[in-house]
């Protein structure tokens, strides 16, 4: 059994609220296996609202995290069944950071979308061990979430695309805010009709307050711009878009950097990892 630092810097370097790392095993050739728990003991019934903490059933079951370094991480969780004593119902743990029925964390899923826009899902799925067919879910996921929110105060637009399956014209478009950085919008397709569709939907009060849309030269998106936007300037550079959400990912690598040498003066690799390989926890994966 690893030793209580070790488990406390593990579930520190993890940094999932709520989260404990109460074992780990290194499994040579698959990855690290954390072992984890939730922290919360009792838990609110969806149906009637009663907290209770009678536990039908354990749910253990794996899913894909972020890397560590060179290693891929799989996360053991366990979505608790509860019985509720007020309604009778059954009801399943929820978790923030990985949705029912999924296989990948929230934060993984960010990850992967980001590298999409920057490549194309089949080289993507390969680098992260995900299929293709899962990546499409995520970024369905992510469409329709950021379908719900009508965007704010967006002056600058970007718009471009994403490659679905290299080699055949099979594209989906995202819209992004270049100020702030942020995607805006996932479409399914990168039509006339569907851009054009999904701009109106963001209504005058949202349209008339962009003053520059960044696109690429393809003839349509521009007919949608000038017909929405008609004040708006086009500014008709393709890397523009990519290049936002580059150096974007760049300030991010950066900032993990610095706060990963930081760490490294704090808990030194060497000794980290040691303990990593140390551990006497092996488990069979198949
Ligand atoms: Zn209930």
């Amino acid at each position: 059994m690893a030793s209580n630092p070790e488990l406390a810097l593990m579930t520190k370097l993890l940094k999932i609220e709520g989260i404990k790392v109460k074992n780990y095993s290194l499994v040579k050739g698959l990855g690290i296996f954390l072992y984890i728990e939730s922290q919360a003991k009792i838990l609110a019934c969806p149906h009637c609202g009663n907290k209770t903490d009678k536990l039908h059933q354990n749910r253990e079951y794996t899913v894909r995290d972020l890397p560590f370094g060179e290693e891929s991480v799989y996360l053991k969780v366990n979505r608790r069944r509860m019985k509720c004593p007020q309604c009778q119902h059954l009801f399943s743990e929820e978790f923030e950071w990985v949705k029912k029925k999924r296989t990948y964390t929230e934060r993984l899923k960010t990850k992967i979308i980001s590298e999409v826009l920057e490549s194309d899902i089949k080289n993507v799925a390969k680098r992260n061990g995900v299929s293709e067919q899962e990546i499409e879910t995520m970024l369905k996921e992510l469409g329709e979430k950021l379908c719900q929110e009508k965007p704010q105060n967006v002056r600058k637009l970007g718009i471009d695309e994403i490659v679905l399956v290299k080699g055949q014209k099979n594209y989906c478009a995202v819209l992004v805010d270049l100020e702030k950085r942020i995607l805006v919008e996932i479409l399914q397709k990168r039509t006339e009709a569907e851009v054009s569709q999904h701009l109106e939907s963001w209504g005058e009060e949202v349209l008339w307050q962009i003053t520059e849309v960044s696109i690429d030269l393809w003839k349509p998106y521009k007919k949608v711009v000038e017909k929405l936007m008609p004040t708006a300037e086009i500014v008709a550079d393709r890397f523009h878009v990519m290049k936002q959400v580059n150096d974007e990912l760049d300030e991010a690598r950066r900032k993990a950097k610095r706060e990963a040498t930081k760490l490294k003066t704090k808990f030194p690799r060497e000794k980290v990892l040691s303990g990593i390989t140390n551990s006497k926890y092996v488990i069979n994966e198949k």
